[in-house]
């Protein structure tokens, strides 16, 4: 037997079924019901949330067979709902706006809309990615938007609803698809996979579930890569090998590295997830998962609904959240995204990654040279850094400052009384330059320097 991909065997078929977008299907029911369906709807939402799918059972629900008018419950059997669930209805007409934008394309579709449905109630139009139509193609459609036939009914899907002309817009009743959440694709993997009688391993399910990014069919499509796979049962460890995920213990090693100010440790972790075979970009991605899951943990408790993990993982993020404070995690995960961009257009991104983990892991040691450039900065005296220790030119710098209570920015001011005498700023800059110290960091941190010359641009 031919290999159905999940998506197409477990496309949701009644209103009931569609999975995350319960408000939307309460609203369709009701107005069915009430005999007030709209001429045209909206479908706006990012790919594989259901838009195409509540489409179709709209369809289904307008045009079943099997009852006199439209109904919220469609058979599913007559030959209408049969041909619509395949989209290859007679009455119903699919089309992908991307590929059929054109203005004469419209025109077409306008000519036929005037003669009446073949075999069912309404000729339904389903216009996917109704944002790439040309602008002709909208004029055309406007016209027939503005005058339907009572027998016609118009559903555009769109991931772009910003592209979509307002007075098309104005002539539609908008809905908008939610992401669906990780817990609710995870269930739907599993339910999936229960049915489909094959073995997994428990662990594996949320993990998989967030990969997809809140869309349901990214979900089913990575299982259906796993499955293709041919091994059973499906483990976390097939994650990494077939889809580049990093493996999460790897990744909490990683952390817990950074977290014991081990520089040689971070490396070697780093070096692992690489020899596995992972990108700089799929490493910093996870790392920014971990320090936020770290965050969240350290903010709202181990078992917050805001974590999606499992039970072993809540233990595993509470142990590693005692390694940071808040503070560091935030820099740390603002910077990782930074650097993430920084890393697609480098031609060095390995060396990126370690001078920036190495930055997270020997934080304690940048502190007196934050400190050290914010004075060159705002070329200050030390008396009058007294008086505002708190601000600095750095955001990160004050974020680091809060999270280090056991150093206080005049301590760090008296470790380096060089700054305390009234000195040219230039004077002071060479000073900075040839200290051991800084140039150790500067020339290690390209990121660090960067961000001075933004501030200084910054300033009034
Ligand atoms: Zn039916």
């Amino acid at each position: 037997m031919p290999y159905t991909v999940l998506a197409r065997k477990y496309r949701s078929q009644t209103f009931d079924e569609v999975i995350g977008q319960d408000p939307i299907a309460r609203t369709l029911k009701n107005a069915i019901k009430t005999a007030k369906v709209a001429h045209a709807y909206l479908f706006a939402g990012t790919r594989g949330v259901g838009k195409t799918t509540m489409a179709r059972v709209l369809a289904k629900a307008l045009n079943c067979l099997a009852f006199e008018t439209p109904t919220t419950q469609p058979c599913c059997k007559c030959e209408s709902c049969i041909a619509v669930n395949v989209g290859d209805d007679i009455d119903v007409i699919e089309i992908d706006g991307a590929s059929n934008n054109r203005v004469d394309e419209i025109r077409e579709l306008r000519q036929n809309a005037i003669y009446r449905p073949a075999r069912s109630r309404f000729k339904i139009y389903i216009i996917d990615e109704v944002h790439m139509l040309s602008t002709g193609a909208f004029n055309a459609l406007l016209k027939i938007l503005e005058e339907p036939p009572s027998h016609v009914k118009f559903i555009f899907a769109t991931t772009e609803p910003n592209k979509v002309i307002a007075t098309i817009q104005s002539r539609c009743q908008r809905f908008d698809f939610n992401n669906i959440s990780a817990r609710l694709i995870a269930e739907q993997l599993k339910s999936i996979l229960e049915q489909e009688k094959i073995k997994y391993q428990e662990d594996l399910v949320l993990p998989l579930a967030k990969m997809a990014n809140g869309s349901m069919r990214d979900g089913l499509s990575l299982l259906d890569r796993l499955i293709s796979t041919g091994s059973e049962p499906l483990t976390t460890e097939l994650l990494e090998e077939f889809l580049g995920q990093p493996n999460s213990e790897k990744i909490y090693h990683l952390t817990a590295e950074i977290g014991d100010s081990n520089a040689a440790g971070t490396l070697a972790a780093l070096e692992d997830l690489v020899s596995a075979g992972l990108s700089e970009v799929q490493i910093v991605d996870s790392l920014i998962d971990c320090m936020r899951d770290l965050m969240v943990a350290k903010s709202t408790g181990t078992e917050s609904e805001l974590l999606i993990l499992t039970a072993e993982q809540r233990s595993r993020a509470g142990e590693l959240a005692e390694k940071f404070d808040t503070a560091a995690l935030i820099y740390n995960i603002t910077t990782l995204e930074k650097l993430r961009w920084s890393i697609k257009n480098s031609d060095t991104p390995r060396a990126l990654l370690e001078a920036s983990l190495l930055r997270f892991a020997l934080s304690e040691h940048f502190l007196n040279v934050d400190q050290l450039l914010s004075q060159l900065q705002t070329g200050s005296s030390a008396a009058q850094k007294k008086k505002q220790p708190a601000r600095s030119v750095r955001n990160e710098t004050s974020i680091e400052q809060r999270g280090k209570p056991e150093t206080t920015a005049d301590e760090q001011t008296q470790d380096k009384p060089v700054l305390n005498h009234p000195k040219t700023a230039s004077q002071r800059k060479n000073e900075l330059i040839n200290d051991p110290a800084v140039k150790t960091v500067l020339i290690g941190l390209d990121a660090t320097i960067t961000g001075i010359e933004e501030a200084k641009n910054q300033k009034p």
